[in-house]
């Protein structure tokens, strides 16, 4: 069987170019040895918010009370919370099917192997067979990194994979990485009654997100009870009874915490075993592509994970976009000015663009920041969630967005705005003369786009 295209990798990149490529009318092949949606549907980001929509419900009745709401003895059955989980995602994995199936994408639930820049040879449990293409999209994805401290293969060591799929909520959980998948994971056992701790290498945990971020962050954590170590190193895991000894050195010292679960989320590293025979350049990211998404091999291209680029499912669905187009003879461009980042904790977090630090670095004090609090906006406090703020970040020249962080509700939805301001290359002025309507949310972007002008309305 010869294709146009053939895509190795069902996962947000893979199927997303493989769609892609066949509404533009190119005969396309997609190899997923797992299944269809991949990491980010099946053991990522979709079942990890079904969970921490869990965590949320469960906190919102705790405080229902503030609403007239008499909500007593509340419980969780974590059955059926995993079972809403799951069927999720079987449901959103039927549908990935369904469009591959609708737009005439050939699907071979195998394990692919690259021969060379044409052929793909597919191991089935029962056989193989090869297939040849004018063009391969490598989308292989990532798998979570392993640190080989002592004891990091006894049972009770997890990855994230295993923290979505616990039969039992755990009564203690140490947290290896305060980074995304850390801090929502903690967020969600610490939410749902387990003791947690999280443990992060270096001075602060979300050490990418924007300063301001990470310490309110961290004080929220905190506020539920969870216990957060920074510039803290794991040195060993034990066993110890039906408990795991966890050994540390934090900087007051070496200390030791017991915990029934040690989850291991110290970030997710390329999986290059369907191409290891082939000469492909490599660097300690993944796969080099140019912002094309070629690879060094003629006619072969790399999306999402794999180039180590982000790992964001939405990067590596445009990054498939525009490998596809490539593939198809067009002329299209990788354009990561505007990657918008959200991290699904309670209250939300998202950011976009340059972080304070990073402006300063660029543009020296040249830099505005304006910012707004959510216990002054309305439609916060009428949902009772007033903490948090929204912080803007512009070149003081002519006030253009730079960056926007915000920690708060409906963080991850508000983004968007900001995405766009940041891609139209929007100064504060624009932000802050655009109608937002009230009461929502949104108004506290125009709100802090004021504040970075001087004139704020709504806050002292
Ligand atoms: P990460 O890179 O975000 O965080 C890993 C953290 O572990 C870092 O803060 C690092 O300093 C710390 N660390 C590394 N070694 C350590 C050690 N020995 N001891 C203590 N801390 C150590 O990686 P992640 O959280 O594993 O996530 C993996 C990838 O998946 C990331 O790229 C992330 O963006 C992506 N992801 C995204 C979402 C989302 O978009 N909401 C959710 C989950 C994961």
């Amino acid at each position: 069987m010869h294709y146009d295209i053939v895509v190795i990798g069902g996962g947000p990149g893979g199927y997303v170019s493989a769609i892609y490529a066949a509404k533009k009318g190119a005969r396309v092949g997609l190899v997923e040895k797992r299944d269809l949606g991949g990491t980010c549907l099946n053991r990522g980001c979709i079942p990890t918010k079904a969970l921490s929509h869990c965590a949320q419900i469960y906190q919102s009745l705790g405080n229902a009370k503030n609403f007239g709401i008499l909500a007593e003895n509340v419980k969780i059955d974590w059955q059926l919370a995993q079972g809403q989980k799951d069927s999720i995602v079987r449901t959103l994995g039927k549908g990935v099917e369904n469009l591959l199936k609708a737009n005439g994408v050939s699907v071979f639930r195998g394990e692919a192997k690259l021969e060379d820049e044409r052929r793909i040879r597919i191991y089935y449990s029962g056989g193989q067979q090869v297939i040849t293409a004018e063009n391969i999209i490598l989308a292989t994805g990532s798998k979570p990194a392993v640190i080989p401290f002592p004891g990091h293969d006894l049972p009770g060591v997890i990855t994230s994979e295993e923290a979505l799929a616990l039969s039992k909520i755990p009564d203690s959980m140490l947290v290896i990485g305060g980074g995304v998948i850390g801090v929502e994971m903690a967020c969600i056992y610490g939410s749902i009654g387990s003791n947690v701790t999280v443990v992060e290498l270096l001075p602060r945990i979300l050490p990418r997100a924007d300063e301001e971020i990470s310490s309110e962050i961290k004080k929220v954590l905190q506020s539920k009870g969870i216990k957060v170590l920074t510039g803290t190193r794991v040195e060993s895991v034990e066993k110890e009874k039906d408990l795991l000894k966890v050994n540390i050195i934090t900087p007051d010292g070496p200390r030791s915490i017991a915990v029934e679960k040690v989850l291991v989320a110290v970030g997710r590293k390329p999986d290059l075993e369907a191409f290891e025979d082939l000469n492909i350049d490599l660097d300690k990211s993944g796969v080099i592509v140019d912002d094309f998404m070629r690879t060094s091999l003629k006619n072969v291209y790399a999306v999402g994970d794999i180039t180590g680029k982000f790992q964001l499912a939405h990067v590596a669905a445009h990054q498939g976009i525009v490998a596809a187009s490539n593939a198809l003879g067009e002329n299209k461009r990788m354009d990561y000015r505007a990657v918008p980042s959200c991290i699904f904790t309670n209250p939300e977090i998202a950011y976009v663009g340059l972080t304070e630090s990073e402006a300063r670095e660029i543009y020296g004090d040249d830099i505005r920041v304006g910012r707004f609090p959510f216990v002054a906006s309305g439609r916060a406090l009428t949902l009772g969630e007033s903490l948090g703020f929204v912080k803007i970040v512009a070149d003081s020249r002519w006030n253009e967005i730079l960056g926007v962080h915000i920690i708060g509700p409906g963080a991850t939805e508000l983004i968007a705005e900001a995405a766009l301001a940041i891609r139209l290359e929007c100064t504060a002025q624009e932000l802050a003369d655009t109608i937002h309507a009230h009461p929502t949310l949104s108004e506290t972007i125009m709100e802090a786009a004021m504040d970075l002008l001087g004139t704020p309305i709504h806050k002292m």
